[in-house]
């Protein structure tokens, strides 16, 4: 495809979009709705959804199966009143961090506001004024240690901008930029729970690549910003912030992977039937005026690839998983399972390998005496 047909298509992939959304604007991504993109790479109705910008929270709320997000006014205080602490007199807590964790000579280290512009608000002035002074600092400030607090990000997703206003700050040192994610739940002897500290790593990879980006476009290398982001949380009991540097490697490949399979999303586009439409257009009362029953058949015309990931990730999960009760396949049993067990499709597959009624495929023989194994070990303890 030349550039020209690539361009036409990419137009007319828009304006399918446009038409699957309906007479409501695009939902602008945010960075925890774009690091979710990762948590479930193979769905394809989640794709689609979030292609169009579409309100998947609004589209649950009328299927009858609310999203179970939200944090709780406590969390919220806690979060913000952590950040604070953190953030306090110029991020001298974290600085004093970031000098153990990096081991940053005490000179070398400056306070900059990329939140501070005059007092004009809007995202476009500010992304312009955090690409300023990052593209500055990555010119010029190549021996100094720098904090570069708010700044603000830009990613496009599907042809659209998503700014990304995060809690965190960009550190440049030695000539490279590190994220810092701040995160209040606590780390308890070295450990945080797994699905919280897997959401800030897969989040703090959105933010990587978003600063990738912004020093690609301003013809610096990418490789300038860290892929090990610093995360803060408290230490064990106590309010105290402890660092940690994580590895978002992986995190970003699948993103990237995502990311560009967003772009192409036209072909899963062009599998839908003509005509097809999530329109919530709300009518006089606020409330959308369609029958749920008919958003219901739409939203069930996109495949879907249900796993209980998603009930962390997604706001559509209560929906989808009402859908998949009693499907088979082992895919719903999470990443972990159906990873451990590769190559077998269904549970009734995986139980017939474990009580020996079913005799192993090519390929399946190890997985095979290992469920026999399982399953002798289980009939013994029970
Ligand atoms: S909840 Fe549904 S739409 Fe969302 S990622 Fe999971 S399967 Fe896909």
């Amino acid at each position: 495809m030349n550039k020209d047909e690539a361009k036409e298509r990419r137009e007319v992939d828009l304006d399918r979009l446009d038409r699957l959304r309906g007479a409501v604007p695009p939902r602008p991504h945010d960075a925890r709705a774009i690091a979710a993109l990762a948590a479930n790479p193979g769905c394809a109705r989640r794709s689609v959804l979030d292609a169009a910008g579409i309100d998947k929270d609004a589209t649950a709320t009328h299927l009858g199966f609310p999203a179970p997000f939200g944090r709780s006014p406590f969390a919220i205080t806690r979060g913000n009143a952590f950040e604070a602490l953190v953030k306090e007199s110029g991020c001298a807590e974290l600085l004093r961090l970031l000098r153990e964790l990096l081991g940053l000579p005490v000179a070398e280290a400056a306070y900059t506001d990329l939140g501070d512009i005059g007092g004009d608000p809007s995202a476009h002035l500010r992304h312009a004024h955090t690409r300023t002074l990052l593209d500055r600092a990555a010119r010029d400030g190549a021996g100094a240690g720098t904090l570069y607090d708010h700044p603000l990000l830009r990613l496009e997703i599907a042809g659209q901008s998503a700014y990304l206003e995060p809690d965190v700050v960009a550190f440049l040192h030695g000539g490279r930029f590190h994220i810092v994610e701040i995160k209040s739940f606590a780390v308890i002897d070295g450990q945080a729970e797994p699905d919280k500290a897997a959401a800030a790593a897969r989040q703090a990879a959105v933010y990587v690549l978003a600063l990738k980006t912004m020093l690609e476009e301003l013809g610096h290398d990418p490789g300038r910003v860290a892929h090990d982001v610093v995360l803060v949380c408290p230490e064990n009991f106590a309010n105290r912030p402890a660092a940690a540097l994580v590895d978002v490697r992986r995190q970003l490949a699948v993103l990237r992977r995502q990311l560009a399979r967003m772009t192409r999303v036209g072909t899963l586009v062009d599998a839908l039937p003509p005509g097809l439409t999530f329109d919530l257009a709300p009518g006089d009362d606020g409330v959308p005026g369609r029958p749920a029953a008919e958003l219901r058949e739409a939203v069930r015309a996109v495949e879907a690839r249900y796993a209980p990931d998603c009930l962390s990730t997604c706001d559509l999960c209560f929906f989808c998983r009402d859908e998949a009760a009693g499907q088979e396949s082992t895919d719903l049993l999470g990443r972990q399972v159906r990873d451990a067990l590769g190559g077998v499709a269904t549970v009734g597959e995986a139980l017939g390998l474990a009580d020996g009624s079913r005799e192993p495929g090519e390929g399946q023989e190890e997985i095979a005496r290992l469920l026999r194994l399982a399953d002798r070990m289980y009939a013994e303890l029970s």
